[in-house]
């Protein structure tokens, strides 16, 4: 994929994201990471298209991100799965493909089912969010935003509420992933998950990108303070 950051600042009541400049190509899995409230989920969602920036121009693949187009071919995951507790983990799915893109319901049906598949949750697929488990919950979160066929998939901390187990189910889930052609924008703070997964990092600090480069920055830090923060991830 292609993203563009030109002079991205952003404001809610102080300034949390400063100046950002990015210009990066030919990456498809592209890690940021950075302590608590240095701006990574502000920055996501601004790329993602769900909030504007106060200042600058985000541009991902040629498109605008607050472009109708865009926001088709994207998909996002959040902290918390936001399935709809009323309906199952397949009717979650069948409810966006049937409303937001007009799909019949054999078909529906059909690719609901493929994605819960693809991220092992055959067994799981006719139980109410609350009935399974965190991680089970967080995998039919990323089916559900597979399953719109997306060029990008956003995570945003995919796995905060989620113990080590769950959390290396769903992470390897997401590894699996690679295969399918699709590109990933994500936050986490699973350090050997953005080694494994990522092919690009980008460490932020108080609103700022500090260091970027490929997954190798992490062993040989250059800032004085990503060195301070992989001695807490650790
Ligand atoms: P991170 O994801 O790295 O923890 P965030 O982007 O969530 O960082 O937050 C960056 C800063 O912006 C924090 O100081 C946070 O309190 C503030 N912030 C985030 N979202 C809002 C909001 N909707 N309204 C006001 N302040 C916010
Ligand atoms: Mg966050």
């Amino acid at each position: 994929m292609k993203i563009e950051l030109k002079g991205i600042s952003h404001t809610y009541d102080v300034e949390v994201l400063t100046e950002l400049n990015l210009i990066l190509e030919n990456h498809s899995s592209v890690a940021i990471i950075g302590v608590s409230g240095s701006g990574k989920s502000t920055l996501i969602r601004l790329m993602s298209g769900l909030e504007k920036p106060s200042s600058g121009e985000i541009r991902i693949n040629d498109y605008d991100v607050n472009d109708e187009t865009y926001r088709k071919k994207i998909g996002f995951v959040f902290q918390n799965h936001n399935l709809f507790p009323h309906l199952t983990l397949k009717q979650n799915i069948t409810l966006v493909l049937e409303k937001t893109r007009g799909m019949e319901k054999e078909l529906a049906s059909e690719t609901a089912l493929k994605y819960l598949s693809l991220l092992h949750l055959d067994d799981q697929v006719n139980k109410l969010p609350k009935n399974v488990s965190g991680g089970q919950a967080q995998r039919a979160s990323i089916a559900r935003a597979l399953s719109v066929n997306p060029d990008i998939i956003f995570l945003d901390e995919p796995t905060s509420s989620l113990d080590p187990i769950l959390t290396h189910e769903v992470l390897t889930a997401v590894e699996e992933l690679k295969g399918l052609g699709k590109d990933f924008i994500f936050v986490t703070h699973v350090m050997s998950f953005v080694k494994d997964f990522a092919d690009y990092v980008i460490y932020m600090d108080q609103g700022k990108i500090v260091e970027q480069g490929p997954p190798s920055i992490l062993d040989n830090p250059e800032h004085e303070s990503l060195k301070e923060f992989m001695k807490k991830v650790r």
